[in-house]
């Protein structure tokens, strides 16, 4: 079956890894079975210990146009935030040929007054936007007050959830995991968590099932996790978030290929979800 990753990464981007080349990213898809991936671009300084900039990122994506899928970033802070316009920034990353914003790594509140510039530029030219959220990156409270009312302003703006504190609102007591100290929630989901309740009342968001975050959330208990790909078959996406040469963060190939769900349900988690959204 085909398979669109929408969340991998390429470069140098912490000190004690190797780089991961275009050629060593592509090595893993081939053995993970993965037809084109989308590369992020990581400009903001939390989360990795260098960055990797749209232009490198339209770079090695200009080199492989039939496996590499592009996103651009910016970062939302700007000394004066009046003066901050993502619009022509954005727009002539889109006519180079960008198809999804991300990933968001900026250690600002998830409605941050400089990423809702970016929400509103990114619906307009219908760029979904991948963002990471934890205690620090994209901050929100728990029950994800903040991501709710940027998904009621922002309606034309798909966003793309990932990371440890969206991932632990899968359960309805998943909201300490924004301090650092449950980074990943184990054992059985209590319902209706707020990423749940969320993904079934926005018709705007979707939700990556990279890095050991989505692994955990719809394996830590199995027949809840089984139910709830089933459930979202429209808004999920298959994802690695891949950054070092020959490893995935999780077994989540293998896991997709196999697990008991429909095959209608896993087509569209595989790719078909990711065509519509990436325009491909
Ligand atoms: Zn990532």
């Amino acid at each position: 079956m085909r398979i669109i990753d929408v969340h991998t990464h390429v470069g140098r981007l912490r000190h004690n890894l190797p780089p991961n080349r275009a050629e060593d990213l592509l090595a893993t898809m081939d053995r993970e079975g993965i037809d084109q991936a989308a590369v992020m671009a990581v400009e903001n300084p939390e989360e990795l210990d260098y960055y990797f900039t749209t232009e490198q990122v339209l770079e090695v994506c200009r080199r492989h146009p039939d496996r590499l899928i592009p996103f651009c970033s910016l970062d939302p802070r700007h000394r004066y935030p009046d003066q901050f316009d993502p619009r022509p920034i954005i727009q002539e990353y889109v006519e180079r040929g960008c198809r999804g914003f991300g990933e968001i790594l900026a250690g600002v509140p998830i409605d941050h007054p400089g990423l809702q510039a970016i929400y509103g530029v990114c619906g307009e030219f219908k760029l979904p936007v991948l963002f990471h959220t934890d205690y620090l990156i994209c901050a929100d409270e728990p029950g994800l007050p903040r991501l709710e009312r940027m998904l009621q302003q922002f309606p034309a703006t798909t966003f793309i959830g990932h990371a440890q504190h969206f991932w632990a609102e899968i359960s309805a007591d998943g909201g300490a995991a924004q301090t650092q100290t449950i980074p990943y929630p184990q054992g059985p989901v209590t319902p209706v968590g707020a990423a749940d309740r969320l993904l079934t009342t926005y018709a705007n968001l979707c939700a990556d099932l990279s890095a050991r975050s989505g692994y955990n959330a719809i394996t830590r208990d199995p027949a809840f996790g089984l139910a709830f790909m089933e459930r979202h078959q429209d808004k999920l996406l298959f994802a690695t978030d891949t950054l070092q040469p020959g490893r995935t963060p999780a077994p989540i190939a293998p896991l997709i290929r196999t697990c008991a769900i429909s095959e209608t349900a896993r087509e569209k988690i595989c790719y078909r979800n990711a065509v519509r959204l990436l325009r491909l």
